[in-house]
């Protein structure tokens, strides 16, 4: 059985088991959005005490406010009642101390990695960027965390609520 063979397998034991499929609602319940990486330590929901359908959830490498975040994010906000952003990078990420110039080479892709030398700065510059972001208007408050991988600890980096 293949990676794919097991997920098929998995999902139809678990929908044979009348597993309730979700949130009744595509509305997050508690109007969130979290942006977050790619990374396999964080466990985004339960890090953060929330269930199934109270928030949506945005991962990509690094945990960065890219374009198609925005993209993303301006649904969100204007059709399913997202007011708040937290954007929740973390340590040790694959993206820190490392640099495009290192990341091209290893990849052979010639796209912007956005490697984070400081989270504090990477933070404020990516929570900046939602802040100023006409389209994204809806949303009231915007926060920056780091995600301690080793003990679980957020710490409150950086809040904006310039509306
Ligand atoms: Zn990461």
């Amino acid at each position: 059985m293949n990676d794919v063979d097991r997920l098929l397998a998995a999902n139809e034991a678990w929908a044979a088991a009348g597993t309730p499929p979700g949130a009744a609602d595509a509305r997050p319940r508690r109007h969130l959005a979290v942006v977050t990486c790619m990374d396999t330590r964080i466990d985004v929901l339960a890090a953060l005490g929330l269930e199934v359908g109270e928030a949506h959830v945005l991962r990509n490498a690094g945990g960065r406010v890219t374009d198609d975040v925005l993209r993303s994010l301006a649904l969100s906000c204007h059709v399913l009642g997202v007011d708040t952003v937290v954007v929740m990078q973390h340590t040790r990420c694959g993206l820190a101390g490392t640099s495009d110039e290192e990341l091209r080479a290893r990849t052979g892709a010639d796209v912007d990695f956005l490697p984070i030398d400081d989270h504090r700065v990477a933070l404020r510059e990516d929570v900046q960027r939602l802040a100023a972001t006409p389209f994204l208007s809806p949303v009231q408050q915007v926060a920056g965390l780091i995600y301690d991988v080793e003990t679980g600890r957020l710490e409150d980096v950086v809040r904006s609520s310039t509306r």
